[in-house]
């Protein structure tokens, strides 16, 4: 090898797929730029956090929102679904219904050693198991931990008054089918969606926003005639599958994994996650889950009301099967982030970026005035004021337009719209692309619909 190949060589093993930053530098990198930058902020800092729960800041609230608007989009404005909030707060006996208090548990073990608990699978050497962090073999039997986190209902603490905090939202979908039905006369196959907050109490929550006790799912349930599962259950494989995909998410970062009978819940008879290449490994992003007639029919036993459909088509009776899709809020933006975070270039073309889809970028477009005087300022806060009604704008005139663009490519927006001398006379402006840096000059009448065309395709 000479010293040429020799250099590529060693530049393509510093080279990973966040440019500058190795894998396993990158979730430190993102944390502090989330912290820096207004995205997330570890929750109740100032008394020094709270276990694995955090807060969204100015950006991150922009984004999250972005990612449920496009889900809500996506998955709702179809004929055949309809949308749902239902309460956190559930009767407790759905909970028993579910399966939940008896089932929705982990394993637990105690190091006796330094005291810390770990979920079973969490533990280091798979035949002679020990302590992941203080290497003590002196481990307590497995016992089962639920998961749902429990409170009181009304004032007084006894057992007639717990109710549990929801650990999934699809529940508050399966005990509304019936409401839902007849309210919007849909006909099955139709389904429900749901956006909201659910809690767990995690024993080894981590990874940032990755997992964590209180976060939100995007669910959607399916209800269909029997024996029309498996069929539905590919269709919206593929439909989920479609739209990371349109997230802008890398093509080669993206699987399918398909659970054998062991890895199989309770509920489901067959089950598909999406999976994304993390920093930290394949992780799940969503479940897709044929779950038969287990959940209406667990609810008609323990409620005693009747939840069967009756087809008009075929006269039949029966208690409809569910296909669910189930995605994490909080997942897909860590996702997304991890997946446009880049350090690029070298000295004085060193730059951060986040090159994240335009519908999820918490700021779609920047204004800059190049320098504050000859009309600039005026010709730019005229754009901003027009645009900003639209979409989420920010006014820059501080500093070096270099500087000003590196700010905006660590925030992820899309366009920086600068006003220079010739804006002002012929009425036209430089738009950069934050991923390719190239500059175009568009008029400004044309402005909102060239931005559109690529911030709303
Ligand atoms: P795991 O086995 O990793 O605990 P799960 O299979 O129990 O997850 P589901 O019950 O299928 O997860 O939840 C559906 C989706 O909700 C997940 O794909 C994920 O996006 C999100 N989710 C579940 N638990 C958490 C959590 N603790 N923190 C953040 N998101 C979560």
């Amino acid at each position: 090898m000479n010293d040429e190949t020799n250099a590529a060589a060693s530049e393509a093993a510093t080279l990973s797929d966040w440019g500058n930053v190795a894998a396993g530098d990158v979730m430190d990198r993102l944390v502090s730029l989330c912290k820096r930058r207004g995205f997330v902020f570890q929750s109740s800092e100032i008394y020094g956090g709270v276990g694995s729960t955090w807060d969204y800041g100015p950006l991150g609230v922009e984004m999250k929102r972005a990612i449920r608007d496009f889900w809500w989009e996506s998955m709702v404005r179809r004929d055949d679904i309809e949308g749902l909030d239902a309460a956190i707060l559930m009767h407790p006996r759905v909970w028993e219904a579910s399966g939940h208090v008896a089932g929705f548990t982990d394993p637990l073990v105690d190091c006796r050693n330094c005291k810390h608990r770990f979920r079973a699978d969490a533990l280091a050497g798979a035949d002679d198991p020990y302590c992941p962090r203080c290497g003590s073999r002196d481990l307590s039997e497995a016992r089962q931990f639920n998961l749902m986190f429990k409170t009181f209902m009304g004032p007084v603490e006894e057992d007639a008054s717990v109710v549990y905090l929801r650990p999934e939202t699809a529940q508050g979908i399966y005990v509304n089918f019936l409401n839902v039905l007849n309210a919007s006369r849909q006909k099955i196959p139709f389904g429900i969606a749901q956006i909201g907050k659910a809690f767990r109490n995690e024993i080894t929550p981590g990874n940032f926003i990755f997992r964590t006790r209180e976060f939100e799912q995007m669910e959607m349930q399916y209800f269909v005639k029997p024996g029309e599962d498996r069929e539905w259950l590919g269709k919206w494989l593929d439909i989920r599958r479609a739209w990371y995909g349109e997230l802008g998410i890398r093509a080669d970062k993206l699987r399918v994994h398909e659970h054998d009978r062991d890895e199989l819940a309770h509920y489901a008879a067959a089950a598909f996650d999406i999976q994304y290449e993390f920093p930290f490994g394949w992780q799940e992003l969503e479940g897709v889950h044929d779950r038969t007639d287990f959940d209406l029919g667990r609810h008609e036993e323990h409620s005693g009301k009747k939840l069967s459909y009756f087809d008009e088509e075929s006269k039949e009776r029966y208690v409809p099967f569910i296909v669910e899709t189930s995605a994490g809020v909080d997942r897909t933006l860590l996702m997304c982030l991890v997946d446009g975070f880049r350090e690029e270039g070298e000295g004085k073309d060193a730059r951060t970026v986040l090159r994240l889809a335009p519908r999820i970028a918490p700021i779609k477009l920047a204004i800059f005035p190049l320098v504050r005087r000859d009309g600039m300022p005026e010709l730019a806060g005229e754009i901003y004021r027009g645009l900003g009604r639209r979409w989420n704008a920010f006014f820059d005139d501080g500093g070096s337009i270099g500087r000003r663009y590196r700010r905006q490519d660590e925030a992820g927006t899309p366009f920086c719209v600068t006003v220079d001398g010739e804006s002002v006379t012929e009425r036209t402006v430089t738009v950069r692309d934050r991923d390719s840096m190239e500059q175009v000059r568009v008029g400004v009448d044309r402005l909102e619909d060239w931005l559109a065309e690529r911030i709303d395709p």
